[in-house]
């Protein structure tokens, strides 16, 4: 179970970062609704603290504060993103956007159902076992589209999912 926990400040940053975009059925209504998320690429820094650390374990310092990151990893649980990063969400899939979580007690940047417009909460999209972004095989993997975006990244996140499984497989759009 990824740790949930508010993170009111940027813990996550980048100098680019992916988009990524697949389908599921809509809990609510059964029709099937467009669904993305954020991905990011590897040499990406997370705040000290935030993640799990060590030598070895792909992490080196780059400060006293952010650790470079060597690996892939999906954010969920978004709270905070930068204006521009907003903007180019908002480009690519008007349905990602801030809601109130119960689960959370925060806002966070989450998917909604693009026919009923219900909450498509992030734990079953990340954290439950074949979540749409949790990919248990190759062929599951091959349906999520990876955009890159050539922009600096920063976020607070709360969910992060390191070297997600199959990633190799996603494809690249
Ligand atoms: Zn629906």
């Amino acid at each position: 179970m990824p740790e949930i926990k508010p993170a009111p400040d940027a813990n996550i940053r980048a100098q680019s970062y992916l988009i990524a975009r697949t389908s599921v059925r809509c809990w609510h209504c059964g029709l099937p609704t467009r669904l993305l998320a954020l991905a990011m690429p590897p040499s990406h820094e997370t705040l000290h603290g935030d993640t799990q650390t060590g030598a070895g374990n792909g992490w080196e310092s780059v400060s006293d504060e952010w650790q470079r990151a060597n690996v892939n990893a999906f954010l969920f649980y978004v709270e905070c993103l930068p204006t521009r990063v907003e903007s180019r969400l908002q480009q690519f899939w008007r349905f990602f956007c801030l809601a109130h979580s119960p689960a959370t007690l925060n806002s966070y940047w989450a998917n909604h159902c693009e026919h009923c417009g219900i909450l498509i909460g992030d734990h079953e999209l990340h954290c439950e076992p074949e979540g749409a972004f949790v990919p248990s095989s190759e062929a599951a993997a091959a349906d999520i589209q990876l955009v890159q975006i050539p922009e600096p990244f920063e976020a607070s996140a709360a969910g992060y999912a390191i070297e997600p499984e199959f990633f190799a497989f996603m494809r690249h759009g």
